[in-house]
């Protein structure tokens, strides 16, 4: 039996690799697991695209148009040695990417945000940017 559970127990750690440490979510919505198009739930509108693979951390707080506030918070294991920067994220075909590695990480639906604060540690170099409106 130990066996056998210990081999299940292997085969969930595989397949659920990227199980978050920390998920919150406040008034909103997302379409997969930990990624994808976020939505209000209050209008069901999309406030924001998050990219699958390319983040460790992931913190939202918004205003909808709608009036509603909604947060979001994803985290993953992992988040040890992060270097703050106060450098901006390069816009490339409508995400925003980070500028050492090219990495695409989030897309903000601008006309649906009244305003909102984001931060993100990029996965490929452990690096936290913070963007605003
Ligand atoms: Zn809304
Ligand atoms: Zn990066």
């Amino acid at each position: 039996m130990a066996a056998i559970n210990s081999y299940l127990n292997m085969r969930r750690g595989m397949t659920m690799a990227r199980t978050p440490k920390i998920k919150e979510t406040v008034n909103s919505r997302l379409l997969k697991d930990y990624a994808s198009w976020i939505y209000c739930t209050s209008c069901n509108k999309t406030v924001a695209y998050l990219c699958y693979v390319t983040y460790d951390a992931f913190s939202f707080e918004y205003t909808c148009n709608c009036g509603s506030k909604g947060k979001v918070h994803i985290e993953f294991d992992g988040n040890v040695n992060v270097d703050k920067s106060d450098t901006l994220l390069i816009e490339v075909k409508n995400r925003l990417c980070c500028p050492k590695d090219k990495s695409p990480l989030v897309t903000f639906v601008n006309k649906n945000l009244i305003d909102y604060k984001c931060h993100i540690i990029c996965k490929g170099c452990s690096t936290e940017y913070s963007i605003s409106k």
